[in-house]
């Protein structure tokens, strides 16, 4: 059998952040549906999961295996104390806002300056609009959503941990962000 030495890869510690309610946990199971490696608590109150993934290379046009840690806070937006120690080493953040509930989209700054106060400092950002799937619900208009993301000088994705939509191509391009700040 392969040997499990997942250590051994370059870690990828990611974030969720976002107010209570986006979908932070629903995204983060959603990217673990397809892992070989899930590290968790138990089903509720998941910290982090694992999953490994190929990235390309820019030189030679080959594969880099890298292990992408995904992390989750265990609810403490409720009360706007997320810990530094949950910021330290992370290289990227999935800033989460939810599509049918303009608030979520207003915090969403307030939100990155926290995490740039104890992130790395090449730390890589990407704005993830949850709830995609609510459609009828929206109450952001994606001009309001762009224009949040690009004052802030980061990209907006559409997604949906309901159905998955849009979910991959959102943590690739952070992953990516994060594999090419770390050259
Ligand atoms: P968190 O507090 O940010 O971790 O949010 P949760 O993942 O716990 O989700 C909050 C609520 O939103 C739950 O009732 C979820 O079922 C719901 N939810 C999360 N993601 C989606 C989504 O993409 N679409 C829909 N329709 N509901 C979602
Ligand atoms: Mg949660």
């Amino acid at each position: 059998p392969r040997p499990v030495t997942t250590s051994l890869l370059p870690t990828y510690k990611i974030l969720l952040i976002g107010d209570a309610a986006v979908g932070k946990s629903n995204l983060l199971m959603r990217f673990a549906n397809n892992s070989f490696d899930i590290a968790s608590r138990s089903t509720i109150g998941v910290e982090f999961v694992s999953r490994e993934l190929e990235l390309p290379t820019e030189r030679d046009g080959g594969n880099e295996r890298v292990n992408v840690q995904l992390w989750d806070t265990a609810g403490q937006e409720r009360c706007g104390a997320i810990s530094a120690a949950f910021f330290r080493g992370a290289k990227g953040v999935a800033v989460v806002y939810d599509c049918t509930r303009y608030p979520t989209l207003k915090n969403l700054p307030g939100w990155v300056a926290h995490a740039k106060q104890y992130a790395d400092e090449n730390c890589a950002f990407v704005v993830i609009g949850n709830k995609i799937d609510l459609k009828n619900l929206h109450a952001v208009s994606e001009e309001e959503a762009e224009g949040v993301a690009h004052s802030l000088g980061l990209r907006h994705f559409y997604a949906s941990a309901l159905t998955g939509e849009g979910v991959p191509s959102a943590f690739l391009h952070l992953i990516l962000n994060v594999n090419s700040l770390m050259r």
